[in-house]
């Protein structure tokens, strides 16, 4: 039995006010039923404080969206795994496409970042993917295998989850068919040495999908981006059937 995980990722969202207002509304949403699913919110670096002391004795878990692989040093702008440690961090993001596409992330930092978290007890969620581009020039197999090649060198597969997010579905509202998902899912299922490390889809999943992703049998969770930041919603998708 693998373990499924669903994770929020509100990148650049909410404030800590506005994120205690999202508890108030998420929490008593939890279906005992949902028992079965690890529940985690990663959220922006200013509001782990305040969800860690808010979480305390439920059952989610907090992560973050991102880490840096020195414990201390001159690196304006970025974070420690003893920092995320002591805020009551157990989830940490690495390798997002964002953070690849916009602030310069390399497979050779991923790799880094990945071993830092798992260093400093953190369990990191990778995030592979393929462009509009690179999937309509057949070019999505090469890459994935690729990205997991290079981001997975000395990784411990045992502490760590995969997310499969195509970039083309993020933030687009253009899901991945789920069955394509599941099939692309097998394949990074087959570059693994560790049969039990859990893969999520990423990609617009929402309440109107989710059954239809989780019902997959390669599909391990979902990293949800825009759904999971209204409570309700991500409450839905926890609570899938
Ligand atoms: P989305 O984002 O659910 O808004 O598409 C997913 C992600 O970027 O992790």
């Amino acid at each position: 039995m693998r373990k499924i995980v669903i994770a929020g990722n509100w990148k650049m969202f909410k404030t800590q006010v506005e994120s205690k207002e999202f508890l108030q509304g998420f929490l008593p949403c939890l279906e005992e039923t949902a028992q079965d699913r690890e529940v985690v919110l990663c959220v922006p670096f200013t509001d782990l404080s305040v969800l860690s002391k808010n979480l305390h004795g439920s059952r989610v878990n907090l992560g973050a969206q991102n880490i840096h692989w020195e414990e201390e040093g001159a690196y304006t702008g970025e974070i420690s795994g003893p920092m995320l440690k002591e805020t009551g961090v157990r989830y940490v993001i690495v390798g997002h496409s964002e953070r690849r596409q916009h602030f310069g992330e390399t497979d050779a930092t991923v790799n880094l970042r990945l071993k830092a978290a798992q260093k400093y007890g953190l369990t990191p969620i990778l995030c592979v993917g393929e462009t509009k581009q690179q999937r309509d020039l057949g070019e999505t197999e090469a890459l994935i295998v690729s990205q997991l090649e290079k981001d997975l060198v000395g990784v411990d597969q045992e502490n760590l989850v995969i997310a499969y997010e195509p970039i083309w579905a993020i933030g687009t509202g253009d899901t991945c068919e789920a069955t394509e998902a599941n099939r692309v899912i097998g394949l990074i299922r087959s570059q693994l040495n560790n049969p039990k490390t859990p893969i999520q889809y990423g990609g617009s999943v929402k309440p109107g999908n989710v059954d239809d992703i989780m019902a997959q049998p390669e599909i391990d969770g979902a990293l949800v981006g825009g759904a999971s930041l209204d409570p309700k919603s991500f409450a839905r998708i926890v609570n899938y059937e």
